[in-house]
């Protein structure tokens, strides 16, 4: 009977079949002067539209490949030019679309330090910035969170924001690059420009609103605990994963998808993640030590990377490719913050203390490389 049924469906619905295989963008209408667009079946992030009198302007551009079909879509609705498109992150499945766009005419905007991510943006900005586009102050927020060129997209009029990947409402979070103080942060940037009718669109899942972004942030307060509680235990990723209390908690996150599950995979992951970002040991490295690493490395493979120093953090990161913290375990040895083994060890002249290199691993491949120049 069942067989029968699914059987009829299938011949019903031969349509939404084909489309299944291959999916669609799904287009829902906020106002006339803004659209929202659906990503996810493998498409890339959710992207926003303002339409108006300057034209039309885009909040990120899902992947590459579904550009096109984005592209489609907007013409489906308006012929205007598209003038801008504002990235929440370089990401590939929010930015992937941009030499899309660009070829089309748009502007891209994006955080400065999507400058090392695979995202090229036009114009950088740095902590806020506001932009003045069809008749509204568009405002953006810097924050730190799933990545360091995060921003928070705020447009007045339909009382809509943009968090990019700082929030989801289908998935545990995937929140890591400043461990929780990063995300509790762009959580309260997201909701310093909300009210209670404010339209919340998260990079993936469904429209949400403030009391869901709030909702958000007990589930992941409670997240944290947990792993906390069981990394004080002593237990891996792979052991935390058979917790029934993290278990529970796991599950509400997924308020789009309700009763859908996480691969184990996936959550397996995401603990790691969580316990690679905000449980990694500190050692506390004397200040003059730290003044030492940074300057400018040529990599044994090609490239150059950077080291730097700021607000006390040391960074590695390389341009058009990637930026990540870099977290003391000695005076010489550094895990890449986030990134679970990966880790670093500087070389030092033992006669004139000078910094001559580093290597280790990184994307979980060997990376050797030469001090070359000063900051
Ligand atoms: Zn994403």
């Amino acid at each position: 009977m069942k067989r029968m049924f699914v059987a009829l469906f299938l011949l019903l619905f031969c349509s939404i079949c084909a489309s299944a295989s291959e999916p669609a963008i799904t287009t829902k209408k906020i106002s006339d002067n803004f659209y929202v667009f659906y990503g996810g079946g493998g498409l890339g992030a959710n992207a926003g539209m303002s339409i108006g009198e300057d034209g039309v302007l885009l909040v990120d551009v899902m992947k590459d490949t579904t550009a096109p079909m984005l592209y489609a879509e907007i013409r489906k609705i308006t012929d205007k030019p598209v003038k801008y498109v504002i990235n929440t992150h370089g990401d590939f499945d929010h930015a992937g679309g941009n030499n899309f766009f660009k070829e089309k005419g748009a502007v891209i905007i994006g955080q400065s330090n999507a400058h090392y991510s695979s995202a090229k943006s036009d114009i950088k900005i740095g902590n806020a910035f506001t932009l003045e586009f069809n008749g509204e102050t568009i405002a953006a927020k810097h924050v730190e969170a799933h990545s360091f060129n995060d921003m928070i997209i705020y447009f007045p009029i339909d009382n809509i924001i943009f968090t990019g990947d700082t929030f989801t409402n289908q998935s545990p979070p995937y929140s890591f690059i400043d461990g929780a103080r990063g995300q509790l942060m762009a959580i309260e940037a997201a909701l310093g420009f909300s009210d209670e009718e404010t339209t919340i669109v998260p990079g993936h899942g469904g429209i949400d609103n403030a009391s869901g972004l709030r909702a958000y942030r007990e589930k992941f307060t409670a997240w944290i605990g947990r792993i906390k509680t069981l990394h004080d235990k002593g237990m891996t990723a792979a052991e935390m994963v058979r917790d029934a209390k993290l278990n529970e908690i796991k599950q509400r996150f997924l308020v789009i998808n309700k009763g859908e599950e996480v691969a184990d995979a996936r959550f397996e992951r995401l603990v790691a993640r969580t316990l690679s970002s905000d449980f990694v040991d500190a050692y506390a490295l004397p200040e003059e030590v730290r003044d030492a690493y940074p300057g400018i490395y040529r990599k044994a493979e090609g490239g150059v990377v950077e080291v730097f120093s700021e607000n006390d953090r040391l960074f590695l990161r390389q341009e058009g490719a990637f930026m990540w913290e870099l977290a003391p375990q000695s005076l010489t040895e550094f895990k890449i913050r986030v990134l679970l083994g990966d880790s670093i060890v500087f070389n030092v002249n033992r006669d004139t203390g000078a910094v001559i290199g580093f290597e280790g691993t990184l994307h979980g491949g060997p990376i050797s490389a030469k001090r070359i120049a000063a900051p």
